[in-house]
């Protein structure tokens, strides 16, 4: 599909929020899984229970990525589980790799002095973070989707989901779809915020009004909260990085080299982005979703909503209401009501 209307100021193409475009069938969705051939066997748990408890009903395809080849176990295996078709792509060597703009020595030394920051010392999790920001959605085998759902090795799908999520977010006009929250380690990012701010000041046109930027600043956007959806575990409209308003801000981002000089992970950005590039009520919290990725879990509090849905998850250890979360601010600002008894959950 070609590159989106991009009228109407905020460069997306959003249908009016009142207005409710119905589908019939399948929405045009994939699930989409970046990982190493070395990643197979946490792979596969996580595969089995997305397929489980939801796609054995609904047959999405599902793209694999990877810098290098995929090897033939590797494609055998996730085939095998996966009820739709798979898709196995490469990643070109210029969106894995540093760009011309960056000095690998710099690179080089920042790895170095970040050495106690999680992932601090890594080059390949700095591909990774800056891939899937601004490449996985360009990617050939992406071009035929409208919506995805991020998957990644040893996470827990703990709950039935009963009802098709590509479909719940095309007929109510999500963009963005999240299941935890929290705030970024201030030390992988201390540039991004006055950068985003620059980036707007010169582009104010991009930024919608009734987002959510209250959620990503306590002070008006004199300073960011660090608040983020944890990108993990995403389900979004791809329309959204394809936009004219997130691909420059990409850009911006890309060429003053944070990436690579600091430790950005695509979670604050892809965040950041959804917060000033959408409508908070396009943003949704998927609170049915029982899901883990170490080491947090969502895990819906209301029993019946567990019986419902046959959940295995302790809603003890949900982070949903705890006071490290992001996502009781997200209620107050949407003004979405809070399950009952959730204050038991707190602390
Ligand atoms: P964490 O969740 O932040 O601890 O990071 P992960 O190690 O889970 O990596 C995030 C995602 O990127 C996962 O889907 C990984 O499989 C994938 N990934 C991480 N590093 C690489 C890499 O060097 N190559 C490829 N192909 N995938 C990677
Ligand atoms: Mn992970």
């Amino acid at each position: 599909s070609s590159p989106k209307d991009s009228s109407k100021g905020s460069g997306l193409s959003s249908d009016s929020p009142t207005e409710k475009t119905s589908v019939d069938g399948k929405v045009k969705a994939t699930f989409v899984t970046l990982a190493r051939n070395s990643d197979l066997m946490s792979l596969l748990g996580s595969i089995r229970q997305v397929e489980d408890r939801f796609n054995r009903r609904y047959h999405y395809d599902w793209v694999f990525l990877n810098d290098e080849p995929f090897d033939e176990e590797f494609k055998a295996a996730t085939s095998a589980l996966v009820s739709g078709t798979t898709k196995y792509g490469l990643i070109p060597k210029e969106e894995w790799s540093f760009p011309e703009w960056i000095s690998e020595e710099k690179a080089a030394l920042t790895r170095e002095n970040m050495k106690n920051i999680i992932y601090g010392a890594s080059k390949s999790y700095r591909f990774m973070c800056r891939y899937e920001s601004g490449f996985f959605w360009r990617h050939e085998l992406m071009k035929d989707y409208e919506y995805y759902w991020r998957v990644e090795p040893d996470i827990q799908i703990y709950c039935d989901i009963d009802y098709d999520v590509f479909k719940f977010m095309k007929n109510n006009n999500k963009k963005y779809g999240f299941t935890i929250t929290l705030p970024e380690y201030k030390d992988t990012i201390p540039t991004l915020w006055d950068t985003t701010k620059k980036f707007i000041e010169q582009n104010k046109q991009y930024v919608v009004p009734n987002n959510l930027l209250e959620w990503i600043s306590d002070d008006n956007g004199k300073t960011y909260n660090g608040c983020h959806f944890w990108s993990n575990f995403e389900v979004a409209s791809l329309d959204l990085w394809r936009s004219e308003a997130y691909r420059a801000y990409f850009d911006h981002l890309d060429h003053s080299g944070g990436f690579f000089y600091e430790r950005w992970g695509d979670a604050p950005v892809h965040s950041i982005a959804a917060a000033l590039f959408l409508q908070k009520d396009q943003v949704h919290f998927f609170n049915d979703v029982g899901y883990y990725h170490v080491p947090f879990h969502n895990c819906p509090i209301s029993t019946e909503t567990r019986l419902k849905k046959n959940c295995v998850c302790d809603p003890n250890a949900d982070f949903t209401w705890k006071d490290y979360s992001c996502t009781a601010k997200f209620h107050t600002i949407n003004n979405l009501p809070r399950p009952q008894g959730w204050e038991k959950f707190a602390g």
